[in-house]
């Protein structure tokens, strides 16, 4: 549709113009659900590196981000959920994306699929579960259901408003979907994380936790759509078996915008080179992606736009019950992404005030 619009803080009005020129897209802010790091920080670095990342991550197009914590000593992680705590306390990340909660990536996770996460998993005790609500921060939670306590756990989860996540994972289908029933059974929200990463295929017979996902007809699922995690019929399967649930998300790391050359992720050393980034003994480590590639993939993957333009803005911001963004609507938060035609990011706005100060 060609239109204009009209915004302070929030959208005062979208008005449909067909004779408007047809220069510019305006589409909703992308909402990244899960992003550890970029421009040099990481979730695990504490206030500065949030701030960074969400600076990093608003000049790609990103309006709304979950910093996400990876797995490690359980203090590490409560002190990198106070981190983000401290940073949406103080009012947010001037020039930056809304940090609109964090997302809590293990430790409650499966061993045998770490992916890249360090080996410090631990049980969802009921104890361990009220410490992460206690912080009052987590909108976002990745468990692997056949852990012990993991029901339960995904069920205290929901009713306190946090999608459950499923991810790093060695279930069956069928606990995957019991799981996945017992969380919309008490109206919470559910989510594949980084669905075909870390989790094992589909089979026929054997359809693991992809097939239980994407069977599900609620379940929203997480794509890391760089191309390197996903193979590209891989992400129209799911975007065939889940029309409107496909989130795109990054998963980037640290590395993400500063180009190739060595990182770290959890403390492990990173190659990052052509734009992969792998560990020492060479598996894919989190990415490098932004989500204006993200959305240049998904088009070119052939995605028409408005539906692509869904899977990072209005999809995202329903799976974490975000009713007051993700789409052009007067009344919600005034969060847009502006491209030229070859879908680059011309300017940004985070509640109405723009991101980048010399758009080019
Ligand atoms: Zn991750």
């Amino acid at each position: 549709m060609s239109g204009e619009v009209s915004f302070g803080p929030t959208l005062e009005a979208v008005t449909p113009r067909p004779e408007a020129p047809a220069d510019v897209f305006i589409l909703p802010g992308f909402v990244d659900t899960h992003v550890h790091g970029g421009g040099g920080g990481d979730t695990m670095d504490g206030p500065a590196g949030v701030r960074t990342l969400a600076r990093l991550h608003a000049r790609h197009g990103t309006t709304t981000l979950l910093p996400t914590t990876i797995t490690h000593p359980w203090d590490r992680v409560l002190a990198a959920l106070a981190g983000v705590r401290e940073v949406m306390d103080a009012g947010g990340v001037a020039g930056g994306a809304d940090i609109a909660g964090a997302h809590l990536e293990g430790p409650f996770i499966s061993p045998g699929r770490l992916g890249a996460q360090p080996p410090n998993t631990v049980l969802p005790t009921p104890d361990l579960v009220a410490e992460v609500l206690a912080t009052g921060v987590v909108r976002a939670v990745t468990l692997a259901p056949e852990l012990p306590g993991a029901t339960g756990a995904a069920l205290t989860f929901a009713q306190a408003g946090v999608r459950v996540g499923i991810g790093h994972t060695r279930a069956d289908a069928e606990t995957v979907t019991a799981l996945l029933g017992a969380v919309h059974a008490v109206g919470g929200r559910s989510c594949a994380t980084h669905l075909f990463n870390a989790m094992g295929g589909i089979e026929g017979r054997d359809p693991g936790p992809p097939g239980a996902l994407l069977a599900d007809p609620h379940a929203y699922q997480e794509v890391i759509l760089d191309l390197i995690h996903v193979h590209p019929t891989s992400f129209r399967l799911a975007h065939a078996a889940a029309p409107g649930r496909v989130v795109l998300v990054t998963d980037a790391m640290r590395a993400a915008g500063l180009g190739d050359g060595p990182s770290e992720l959890g403390g492990q050393p990173v190659t990052v080179q052509d734009g992969r980034a792998t560990l020492e003994n060479g598996s894919l480590a989190g990415s490098v992606l932004t989500l204006d590639v993200a959305l240049r993939n998904a088009v070119q993957s052939g995605v028409p736009l408005p539906e692509a333009s869904r899977m990072l803005s209005a999809a995202p911001a329903a799976s974490l019950g975000l009713t007051d963004r993700g789409r052009l609507e007067a009344g919600l938060r005034a969060d847009l992404t502006v491209l030229d035609r070859e879908l680059n990011v011309l300017q940004v706005y985070v509640a109405g005030l723009p991101v980048l100060e010399d758009p080019s």
